[in-house]
């Protein structure tokens, strides 16, 4: 787990640390599917500035992920550049103006990373943006073999099968 302690920076409003950090990302679940960091440890930089009311946290790392393509099951491999930024108030009055990363002045940064990546994800994760994805009448993989079947609509026995398959 990768945490940093603010007790060894001390700021004075409008100065900033940048610290270099290792972080660990961790395996996702996404549409039943596991998305899995490669590599596992990331290279991130961590800046900290202090405001004149509270303290600004930016982290910045870039998350790659290998997983099944959500429409052809192939390999997909998905870059994602995080660019994360949180706040904290100096004397914060709402529950707004903290972030949950930073407890008894500590910064989680792996939480924070693991958060950041999962608010970060596409609705869909794609070998390539135009994957053809599998045939849903054969199950080949278009990509490979793009293909149409013959319309099948007029035949009653087409019918029959298709009404089968929409039980679920
Ligand atoms: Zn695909
Ligand atoms: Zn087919």
């Amino acid at each position: 787990m990768t945490s940093f302690s603010l007790r060894q920076v001390r700021l004075r409003p409008g100065e900033e640390h940048r610290e270099a950090l290792e972080v660990e990302l961790v395996p996702y679940e996404f549409g039943g599917q596991r998305y899995v960091p490669v590599p596992e440890l990331v290279p991130a930089e961590l800046v900290i500035t202090r405001a004149t009311t509270g303290t600004v946290f930016a982290l910045a790392f870039d998350a790659r992920l290998h997983g099944p393509c959500y429409r052809c099951l192939g390999d997909a491999v998905l870059d994602i550049p995080i660019h994360a930024r949180e706040y904290q108030a100096s004397s914060p009055d709402d529950e707004e103006l903290t972030t949950p990363y930073v407890r008894d002045d500590v910064l989680d940064v792996s939480a924070w990373a693991r958060d950041a990546v999962a608010l970060a994800l596409p609705d869909k994760i794609l070998c390539r943006a135009d994957c053809a994805g599998l045939c849903p009448e054969c199950g080949r993989d278009l990509n490979d073999e793009p293909h149409v079947h013959e319309e099948h609509e007029a035949d009653p026995r087409w019918a029959a099968l298709e009404s089968l398959r929409e039980e679920p």
